[in-house]
């Protein structure tokens, strides 16, 4: 009997704990990983249900009429922080990218090691994240691979003040620009998907570079030893969805 109430007191805890937690605790492996997301928390359903999921393995692009991107990008990066799922740079209001005749208002970027899209088939040591929001919250997602190569000066400034722990954050002496880790060709990818971690929330513009900029090996290394794990979410299905080149 006592048992039982202490089963029921607990699924009670945990019920309440849900309605109002939209931030159920997640990793990349064992009972809290990727393929637990879904039913880790209400909050996170599209995480199994959706069916526009990223990332993807791009392939079979269908040639389009892509507008060029309108990238806005000035010095605004202030804060570089390790929130345990990632390094991420949170940038002050005043860079933008056009997209759809809408402004999106970058937010952040932050990385993921291995990448987390493929393209045709390949996957790259590292991939930054540019993460945008219109005025109505909807998101766009500008994403860069790096190959092993020359050290990346841009990442070199974040990398001098790399946040090593989780919940560490460092202001940085100099604010960066994401125009600094763009390739020199600005032709993309575009496809519809979603966040690559909770709650996994669709209808994402997702805008992928096809050109990789580099990072030495030391830089990427650095990356991983400071995450401990791999960050990259599995591919998803590609279901119905076109990707345009
Ligand atoms: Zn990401």
């Amino acid at each position: 009997m006592k048992k039982r109430m202490i089963a029921a007191l607990l699924a009670f805890t945990s019920t309440v704990a849900f309605a109002g937690d939209h931030g159920a605790p997640w990793s990349y492996s064992g009972a809290t990983g990727a393929e637990h997301w879904g039913q880790l928390s209400p909050a996170y359903a599209a995480c199994s249900a959706g069916s526009n999921q990223s990332p993807v393995n791009i392939v079979d692009a269908i040639h389009g009429q892509l507008k060029p991107l309108g990238m806005h990008y000035r010095a605004g990066g202030q804060q570089a922080l390790n929130n345990g799922h990632t390094v991420q740079v949170n940038f002050e209001p005043g860079s933008s990218l056009d997209v759809d005749g809408r402004a999106f208002a970058l937010k952040q970027y932050h990385f993921h090691a291995p990448s987390e899209n493929h393209i045709n088939g390949q996957s790259f040591p590292l991939e930054v994240h540019l993460v945008h929001a219109d005025a109505d919250g909807r998101l766009a997602v500008v994403a860069v691979m790096f190959k092993e190569g020359e050290a990346n000066p841009a990442l070199a400034r974040v990398w001098k003040q790399m946040p090593e722990h989780a919940g560490d954050n460092a202001q940085l002496a100099k604010a960066v620009s994401a125009a600094a880790l763009l390739p020199a060709s600005h032709d993309y990818y575009r496809f519809n998907g979603s966040l690559t971690t909770p709650p996994c929330s669709e209808g994402v513009r997702w805008l992928v570079m096809k050109q990789p900029v580099t990072a030495s090996a030391a830089q990427i290394k650095a990356f991983a030893d400071v995450l401990h794990e791999p960050n990259n979410r599995p591919l998803q299905p590609i279901n119905a969805r076109l990707i345009v080149e």
